[in-house]
Parts: C-alpha cells; sequence; structure tokens
C-alpha cells in the first residue's frame, strides 16, 4: 500500500549515537546545506506548513531529528551543513553525530537536497561520498527549481550529475519545496523504500 506521508509525527531528537533509534524499521536520511531548503523540502514531502522548522538558527546543528511516517518508517533530518557562523567545538559535535550515524548502518535511503542553481558545494560531494560509501540507494533533490529560467534546467541538473558524480541508475529529482514541483516523484522514490 502507498505510504502515507501526510500521517507524520515527530519521534524524538538524537545528540548522540546512544540516542539512534534502532528498531528496525527503514530510516530515510535527509541531508544539505543550510538554507538549501531541506526543511522546506520536509514540510512539503509531510503536507505540512512548519513541520521541519523552516530557517533554524545555527547552534541548534549537532540533533539528528527523527519522524514516524505512516507508522512504517523513519525520516530522519540530518543536521544541516556550511553554516558561515559555528563554533569549532560545534563543528566538532557536528562531525561525530554525522561519522556515528553513517558508520551505524542504519540508513536505509538517502535524500541529498542540493541547490538546483549552483554547482554543488565541496561539502555536497562529501556527504555524497558518505552515503555512496554506506552502499543505500541516494535520491538527490535538486531544490529551488522555480529559481531556474527554461534555458538553466538541463545544463544545470547536468551539472549536478557531473559534479556528484552520479551514474545512469542514480537518481535526480528536480523539485520546488515552493511550487510543489516534483511531490509525487520524491514520495513514490522514498516510498519504494517502506514496506
Ligand atoms: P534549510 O536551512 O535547508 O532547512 O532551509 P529552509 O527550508 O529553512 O529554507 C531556506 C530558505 O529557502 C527559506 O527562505 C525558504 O523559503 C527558501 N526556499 C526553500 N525551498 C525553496 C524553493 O523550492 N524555492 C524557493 N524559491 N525558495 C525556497
Amino acid at each position: 500500500m502507498a505510504v502515507n506521508f501526510q500521517r507524520v509525527e515527530f519521534v524524538l531528537s538524537a545528540v548522540s549515537a546512544s540516542g539512534f533509534l534502532r528498531d528496525g524499521l527503514p530510516q530515510l536520511a535527509f541531508a544539505g546545506r543550510s538554507n538549501v531548503g531541506k526543511s522546506s523540502v520536509i514540510n512539503r514531502l509531510v503536507g505540512r506548513k512548519n513541520f521541519a522548522r523552516v530557517g533554524a538558527a545555527p547552534g541548534k546543528t549537532s540533533q539528528i531529528n527523527y519522524f514516524r511516517i505512516d507508522g512504517r518508517g523513519y525520516l530522519v533530518d540530518l543536521p544541516g551543513y556550511g553554516y558561515a557562523k559555528v563554533s569549532k567545538a560545534e563543528r566538532e559535535r557536528w562531525g561525530v553525530l554525522m561519522e556515528d550515524y553513517f558508520a551505524s548502518g542504519l540508513i536505509t535511503c538517502g535524500a541529498l537536497i542540493v541547490d538546483a542553481r549552483h554547482k554543488p558545494t565541496a561539502d555536497d560531494q562529501t556527504m555524497a561520498a558518505w552515503f555512496r560509501d554506506t552502499g543505500c540507494p541516494v535520491a538527490v533533490v535538486a531544490n529551488k527549481m522555480d529559481k531556474l529560467k527554461k534555458s538553466e534546467i538541463a545544463p544545470n541538473l547536468q551539472q549536478i550529475r557531473d559534479t556528484l558524480s552520479l551514474t545512469e541508475s542514480d537518481m535526480l529529482l528536480p523539485f520546488s519545496a515552493e511550487k510543489g514541483t516534483g511531490l509525487e516523484e520524491l514520495r513514490r522514490c522514498l516510498g519504494a523504500y517502506i514496506p
């Protein structure tokens, strides 16, 4: 049966590996640079306005938020990266938490949110490599498509494919959290990993 992404509830925030959920339900891990629109994509996916907090302030960057989807799996909101103004200590906490989570074997499927307007950053490339190293499937979500001119769509998507070294079989989903473009495709793609 199709997954009802609108049946969603916040479960908990983990600040270290001891807080990771390990109940065997599939985990869909969302990663992205700060301000890329990760919260907006999640809100669009679950059909709520203010579920994941949009514009979350730095300082709250080192926690993993778990949302239960349809009682059948988790949407795992990983802390954003690339904040300009975070302390060294905060950056280190972020690194340990992310390393532990990526090494945990708990990721079923990744969603890497990138900005459709720009070439993926070095951090985006690192994150794509981390997902690849886990061996899990990854959907790259090119968000903010509404900001592109028609003539930019194909070249920008190709640039994302090239920069992140995506293969033919890797999923690249054009998306706009603002307009709702790509919503059904994203739900279908992620839903396939929730039995
Ligand atoms: P996060 O830091 O990655 O969680 O990003 P947010 O969800 O807080 O979004 C950052 C900013 O980008 C906000 O001002 C959003 O309104 C805006 N934004 C997010 N998604 C889109 C989109 O698809 N199109 C446009 N035009 N703006 C977006």
